[in-house]
Parts: C-alpha cells; structure tokens; sequence
C-alpha cells in the first residue's frame, strides 16, 4: 500500500508543474489524489467552480493564495482540496500534529466547514477538530495534539496559544484564513495579527475574503508571501 502511495505522490507532483487552468473545467481534469477525488465523488462534487479553478492549481503549486469572491462561490472547496493534498503528499499522519490551521469569523462557519472536511476527506487519514469555545477549555486542550487538521475562531486560538503550554503548532505546513474580511470587521484584526506573528513563517497561506478592504490588504501583507491574485468576475 505504502509503495503505491508513494508512487502517485510522485506522479502527482511531476504534474504540477503544468496545471492549466484553462484545461480546467471538472476536479477530474487537476492532479487530485484517489482519496480526495472518491471524497468529492461522494459528496456529488464533480464540476468546479471559477474561485475552485482558478485558486485550486496555484495552491497545489505551492503558491500562497489571495481569493476574493462572493459568498456562495465555493470558496471552502478552494482551500480545503489544496489543505489535503498538502498534507497527502507529505503523508502527514496523526503523530506529525497541527499541519494545518483553518480561521473562520464565526462558531457557525466552523462547523460547517468541519462537516464538508469529514465528508470530502472521508478516504484520507488525518484528523480534524473543531477550535471554537463555548465549551471545556480542558477538552479542547487534550484533544488539541491529535489534530492535524484545526478549525477556529480567532479569539479561542489566540487563547490557546496563550494558555494552553501543550499546543505547539511548530510543524504547521498551511493557514487558511476564511472569510478575512469578516474576521476583521468582527475586530478580530489585533487577535490575526497576534496569530500571525506567533505561526512559523516557513508555510503556505490561502487567504480567502468576499470583499477587498484595505484592512484585508494589510492583513494580506503582513500573512502572505508574493501571492497569486484571485478574483473571477460574478459568477452565474
Ligand atoms: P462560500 O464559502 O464561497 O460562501 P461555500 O464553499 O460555502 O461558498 O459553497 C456554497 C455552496 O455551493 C455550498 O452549498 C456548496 O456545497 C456548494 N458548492 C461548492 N462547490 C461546489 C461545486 N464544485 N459543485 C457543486 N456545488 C458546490
Ligand atoms: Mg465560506
């Protein structure tokens, strides 16, 4: 099993390099590994959509992502498709941590984001939890280390990284920032910005926002490096 996985890691990555986004209409026409695409299959995902293809190919490429799209164009399949290969082609597993953390404004956008990762990642090992308050500070902590994947809000994150002395996300590979331009009008700005500063800066960052204020510019420049632009026009 092991053999083959590693064999179409490295078949995927040898085709990176020449994703075209123009070729791009289905997820079948991107280099997704079998797990991720039985995830989406599924779930009944099959065509992408704009931000999903024009965001989904820079991000396996390793680029740091700037999305801007309205709410309801699928941004969360644009992060969470690239947050799993990620971790695949790394054969992240339980024992390697925090390889991801995922920012959203609000409990509620957590976990809805949650619930279409267990559908999606169905087939791929890690682990995912949901960081988000309004319940036992000690749960949260023991149940911390055993997540690879860590969905949050702002504040009960920071709190975390404050207080809790088990949480080490030293190993992170990739921040999603969901929803920025909320998370700040929210006045989450100090508590982003205090995040930022305490995330190893040897990783990949997707920054999604339905709007570009210049709070989310200056978020953008202070959490991504030589980001590829995203905006498609309106969609249908
Ligand atoms: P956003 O975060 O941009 O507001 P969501 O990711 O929540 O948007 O997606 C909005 C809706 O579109 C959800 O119901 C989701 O299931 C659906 N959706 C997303 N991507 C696809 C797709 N590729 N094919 C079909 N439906 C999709
Ligand atoms: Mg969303």
């Amino acid at each position: 099993k092991s053999v083959k996985e590693d064999d179409e890691i490295k078949e995927l990555k040898s085709k990176y390099d020449s994703i075209d986004v123009k070729n791009i209409t289905f997820f079948k026409d991107l280099p997704l590994s079998q797990k991720t695409m039985v995830g989406l299959k599924k779930s009944r995902y099959f065509k992408a959509t704009e931000i999903q293809r024009e965001s989904i190919g820079c991000a396996l490429q390793g680029r740091d992502v700037l999305g801007a799209a309205a709410t309801g164009s699928g941004k969360t399949l644009a992060f969470l498709i690239p947050v799993m290969e990620n971790l695949f082609l790394k054969k992240w597993s339980r024992a390697d941590g925090v390889g991801c953390i995922i920012i959203t404004p609000t409990r509620e956008l957590a976990y809805q984001i949650f619930e279409v990762l267990k559908k999606v990642g169905c087939e791929h090992d890690f682990s995912a939890g949901l960081i988000i308050g309004g319940r036992n500070l000690k749960f949260e902590r023991s149940r911390m280390d055993q997540c690879n994947i860590i969905i949050c809000t702002p504040g009960r994150l920071l709190q975390h990284m404050d207080q809790n002395p088990l949480f080490n996300c030293s190993s992170m590979q990739i921040l999603v920032l969901d929803e920025a331009d909320r998370c700040l009008d929210m006045g989450f700005e100090e508590t982003m910005n205090a995040i930022i500063e305490n995330l190893p800066p040897e990783r990949q960052t997707l920054l999604f926002s339905a709007t570009q204020t210049k709070s989310v510019k200056d978020l953008a420049r202070l959490s991504l490096s030589d980001p590829v632009y995203v905006a498609p026009i309106e969609q249908a």
